[in-house]
């Protein structure tokens, strides 16, 4: 489908001018063209009317467990190991795969209504979440979750490959497909080598956890005598394929060097990292070292929402307030954080910005809000002042999946009755609430 988008102001976040007022033409899957008044050149094409709001490049959520939506509100103020081994842990033991592509749906649902029109996710029941994707109209680059702590993981390498080879470059390239070794503390030596070696081979990428808490270091230091950064380079990680390095919270400045080295992507998770009281990674020394930086959510059960708008705005507030120094993170250098450097980070370099030849994921952002007003700098309205609920139109790969904070792909009513469902089915037994 193509469409001219009229009299929109646009935030391409490319090019010299941060704003201005135009229309965009958009045919087949990508931008065919931007520019004052392109009626008269792309009149044959439907219009969607656009004053009065502003045209932007879809929000990338780099970091997600969409599945985990189940698990929303189970396990809240607790420490990061004691909510993984007593509540999140016995809980994923329960999941089947119909439970699981009832999470997967309500989290497509809840990106999309608030305008994330790519996610990276790694877990299990993948499947099920390639298939919430490909039906929701949206990009993801999905990985099954990989451990051989407690045995098994040859097992679960062969159903993270099979992923790759059944889903990837599927939605007509929609759908990407990478290894996910799940972090460094749930994988051995040899399983990690292993790991990377199956990556070059079927030449995809690794998203991996990497140094979320304090713990982790002290417990790697403690084991190997190297920060889990310094192990991962030291199992030459980092030196084939892309890595995408979820938190990064704890990080030595020799960690940060090699990251910058190496071409390290990191995921900023601010309200993740905050939740679990695990801290507040180094990002602004990141950014102006030169590291690529994306933002995620993190899953449901540790946010506890996938709303990125609420990323993009921690993570503009939190940097100043622990730095006290209010020049850090500013407006615009964290919406190409939350489009640019989040679509190049998880593989889809074509997206994040408006720009003729890129793909087009455009978000309409109503302006005739009554946070929206008055608007005097588009890009301090988006990260300070705009929210999911001002996200009014969406579309990805040219076409229209939300229209007026519709749903054209997905069926809300019956989506959230069966996350309900579903959760309460996995809540119905008896031992979960034991801590
Ligand atoms: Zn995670």
């Amino acid at each position: 489908m193509s469409w001219l988008i009229k009299g929109a102001l646009i935030v391409p976040l490319a090019g010299e001018k941060p704003w201005f007022t135009g229309d965009i033409a958009v045919i087949d899957d990508k931008i065919a063209a931007i520019g004052d008044d392109l009626t008269p050149a792309y009149n044959d094409l439907k219009k969607i009317p656009a004053q009065g709001f502003i045209a932007m490049p879809g929000l990338i959520n780099a970091h997600t467990h969409i599945v985990m939506n189940l698990l929303r509100g189970c396990g809240d103020d607790m420490p990061l190991e004691d909510w993984l081994s007593k509540r999140i842990f016995p809980l994923e033991n329960r999941l089947t795969a119909d439970t699981a592509r009832a999470g997967a749906m309500s989290g497509v649902l809840e990106m999309l209504a608030s305008g994330v029109t790519a996610f990276c996710d790694s877990y299990f029941f993948m499947d099920e979440v390639a298939k919430a994707a490909l039906q929701s109209g949206m990009r993801a680059n999905l990985s099954r979750g990989l451990t051989d702590s407690g045995g098994g993981g040859a097992e679960r390498l062969r159903e993270g490959v099979a992923l790759v080879k059944n889903w990837d470059g599927q939605g007509g390239g929609r759908i990407k497909v990478w290894l996910s070794p799940h972090a460094p503390y749930t994988c051995g030596d040899s399983y990690l080598r292993e790991i990377e070696a199956e990556a070059a081979e079927l030449g995809v990428g690794l998203n991996i956890h990497v140094a979320e808490t304090r713990r982790e270091v002290d417990d790697s230091l403690a084991a190997y005598g190297k920060t889990p950064v310094e192990r991962l380079n030291d199992l030459s990680l980092f030196d084939r394929v892309p890595t995408l390095a979820a938190h990064c919270v704890w990080l030595s400045p020799a960690d940060q060097a090699i990251l910058r080295q190496k071409g390290v992507a990191v995921v900023h998770n601010p309200q993740s990292n905050l939740k679990l009281g695990s801290g507040i990674g180094p990002i602004p020394a990141l950014l102006a070292a030169g590291v690529p930086v994306a933002l995620g959510t993190d899953g449901a059960a540790s946010n506890n929402n996938l709303d990125l708008w609420e990323e993009i705005r921690a993570a503009a507030l939190i940097h100043k307030g622990a730095g006290q120094d209010p020049t850090l993170m500013p407006a615009a250098a964290v919406l190409r954080v939350a489009c640019p450097a989040g679509a190049a980070a998880i593989g889809f370099p074509e997206c994040g910005t408006l720009e003729v030849g890129k793909k087009a994921d455009i978000l309409l952002v109503d302006i005739d809000r009554p946070n929206m007003r008055p608007l005097l700098d588009p890009l301090s309205q988006l990260v300070y002042s705009a929210g999911a609920l001002n996200v009014d139109t969406v579309l990805i790969d040219g076409r229209l999946v939300l229209r007026r904070q519709e749903f054209l792909t997905l069926d809300q009513e019956r989506i959230l009755a069966e996350a309900q469902a579903a959760a309460e089915k996995l809540f119905g037994g008896d031992t979960w609430v034991a801590v």
